[in-house]
């Protein structure tokens, strides 16, 4: 990727945005794709559409979602200590000890998720994590002096995130907290921007790029996003699991690595017709991809938009991730190039009125 792409790949991870609360970063989003789209516009669910070929055929919708999974503010107690609950998924096994950025009104809070020293900790409670449905166990800490001192800095419904931005590991591998889904969102913006400058190439499909909120929560904007545009084809772009990586077994998930290019999964919520155009397309551009096997509808903007109105033709391109709902999700940035790539030449190869009934 280019600098101006890797630039924006950094302002993404970089910018909180946990479900319900993603403002932020769709203004991100809509600089980048602002001159390259026909169209940007902003619907009231919060997604961020932009179209390019407006009237082509077929109707693309491409769909990464901005949210993020985080903490919201519960409760703060008579100390000035913050109680919260999860915003979608995250991991309390990964909570303790870390710290967090409170997206207060009057600004950005930093505090810590604290726990009571080892030392005094009896042999039975060390080592031991909090459980899902104990998490009034856990609190932040904002160094306010009391409840009335913590209530000038932060509200019940302040959501938060971890203060873990992009870090750059070896061989284009990055970590940083919610590599899902800023990377699809990376994907679908930069693969319109490819196709809108591809200027002698022919493009016969309408592209949305979509930057769809609430996913986390229940795939929530690609649902609302979905059914005002009415795509014949949606494609989401989200993470998925990479098992090169101790804790993960290849016989649960299949054999994914980071950086051997995007995912292609096979099953029900997957269009045979779309799933071969895609392999075709990674195929006569040599771009590497992994086959995933699927027996259930993954959880993704994909299993929103293939039930939409009349059925729309849906596949999901996944990017290999490890530590999915860590603080510390780690991507190949050669696997989000590939991605681009991949969707770009298959959205090109597409015939005007494509017919991807499944015969
Ligand atoms: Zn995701």
């Amino acid at each position: 990727m280019d600098k101006s792409a890797r630039e924006f790949l950094r302002q993404l991870l970089a910018t909180p945005s946990p479900s319900g609360f993603e403002q932020k970063i769709q203004a991100v989003v809509r600089k980048r794709l602002s001159g390259a789209a026909d169209e940007v516009t902003t619907d009231v669910h919060g997604n961020v559409m932009a179209v390019l070929n407006r009237g082509g055929s077929p109707r693309v919708m491409l769909a990464g979602h901005c949210d993020e999974i985080g903490l919201i503010v519960t409760h703060v107690d008579d100390k000035g200590f913050i109680y919260f609950d999860r915003i979608g998924g995250p991991d309390p096994a990964c909570m303790l000890g870390m710290r967090v950025r409170i997206q207060a009104d009057g600004g950005e809070v930093l505090g810590v998720i604290g726990k009571a020293p080892i030392h005094l900790e009896s042999a039975d409670q060390r080592g031991k994590g909090v459980k899902i449905d104990e998490l009034e166990k856990l609190y932040v800490d904002i160094g306010a002096r009391d409840r009335k001192d913590a209530l000038k800095r932060v509200a019940v419904g302040d959501p938060m995130v971890y203060d873990e931005g992009m870090i750059e590991l070896a061989n284009g591998r990055i970590a940083a907290r919610a590599c899902d889904d800023r990377v699809g969102v990376f994907v679908v913006v930069e693969a319109l921007r490819a196709l809108a400058d591809g200027k002698g190439d022919k493009l016969n499909a309408e592209v949305w790029a979509v930057s769809s909120v609430q996913e986390e929560v229940g795939l929530r904007g690609a649902t609302t996003a979905a059914y005002a545009i009415a795509p014949d084809v949606g494609i989401a772009v989200d993470v998925g699991f990479a098992s090169d990586h101790p804790g993960v077994d290849p016989k649960k998930v299949g054999e994914v690595k980071l950086g051997g290019g995007p995912m292609l999964h096979r099953g029900a919520n997957i269009n045979p017709v779309l799933e071969k155009l895609l392999a075709d397309a990674a195929k006569k551009h040599k771009i590497d991809t992994q086959t995933v096997g699927e027996g259930r509808i993954p959880g993704t903007d994909a299993a929103a938009m293939q039930v939409t109105q009349r059925g729309v033709a849906t596949a999901i391109v996944g990017v290999p991730n490890r530590y999915m709902h860590t603080p510390v999700e780690v991507v190949s940035t050669d696997d989000l190039d590939a991605a681009v790539k991949l969707l770009a030449a298959a959205i090109r190869s597409m015939k005007k009125n494509h017919d991807f009934t499944p015969r």
